[in-house]
């Protein structure tokens, strides 16, 4: 029988700056290895969290930095943000802009300054040329009208994708790629496992949004990267391709759309 080779696979969404992490990364970072994972991305999602992740990521050229600011932290966001958001990325090397977009999950209430602040990192993207990682619950129809009406044209990743077939033909056309993770363990995520068997594989990346949405079976464990292995086994199950396969593809896509 013929060997197996090892997987390559890529986290394109870990939050391994969070404090959770702090103790014991290294050890992380080995057993992810160990299940394949090659490269981790690093999203930010507030201001003061930007130099922590850029401390990690120095010298350490498997960890990605991002940079950001997240529609649920409005409140804490302040005006100088963006400023020091386009500063740092002239001087440090982001691989995107992220995590941004919008969140309608608790009301619309704050509508106008989250579709200004998204807005703004758009053309901060299309200024500086990067692609952005997009977070977006209960507003994707809100995210595709921005995106029509910027000049951002550089696609990049729809992080934890749950939006419709339709929805994600529009991203499509954007050149964005959709982030699947932790829920695809859930039988009861039934239609997101059903798209994410349905959209074709150059379309896909792999993430766990560590250290959330931990995965069925491990139900009170914050997730990992060490993990995403068995993310890709489940997506594996769920389309017609070996896991090898979706392995590389994937691999492949986030390379290409994050220029890794
Ligand atoms: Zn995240």
């Amino acid at each position: 029988m013929e060997k197996m080779e090892p997987v390559e696979i890529i986290d394109t969404h870990c939050h391994l700056d969070l404090e959770h992490f702090h103790d014991d990364l290294d050890g992380i970072l080995g057993r992810s290895r160990e299940g394949g994972v090659t490269d981790f991305v690093i999203p930010g999602f507030i201001a003061s969290g930007w130099h922590g992740i850029l401390k990690l990521c120095t010298g350490r050229p498997c960890l990605h930095p991002a940079l950001g600011l997240h529609p649920i932290y409005l409140d804490r966001h302040q005006p100088g943000d963006l400023a020091e958001l386009q500063h740092l990325i002239r001087r440090q090397t982001p691989v995107a802009i992220g995590e941004i977009g919008l969140d309608f999950q608790g009301g619309m209430e704050n509508y106008n300054s989250q579709l200004k602040l998204f807005q703004q990192q758009l053309d901060i993207a299309a200024e500086e040329d990067l692609p952005v990682l997009l977070h977006v619950r209960k507003a994707h129809d809100q995210v595709l009208a921005a995106l029509r009406r910027s000049h951002f044209s550089k696609g990049g990743i729809v992080h934890a994708f749950n939006g419709s077939r339709q929805q994600a033909d529009c991203y499509m056309e954007f050149g964005f790629k959709f982030g699947y993770g932790g829920t695809l363990t859930y039988d009861r995520a039934r239609r997101i496992r059903k798209l994410s068997a349905e959209l074709p594989l150059d379309s896909i990346v792999l993430e766990t949004d560590a250290p959330d949405i931990p995965l069925a079976g491990r139900r009170g464990y914050a997730n990992s990267p060490e993990y995403l292995v068995e993310i890709l086994g489940v997506l594996a199950s769920l389309r017609s391709e070996s896991e090898e396969e979706i392995a590389a593809q994937t691999t492949i896509n986030a390379r290409n759309i994050l220029d890794l």
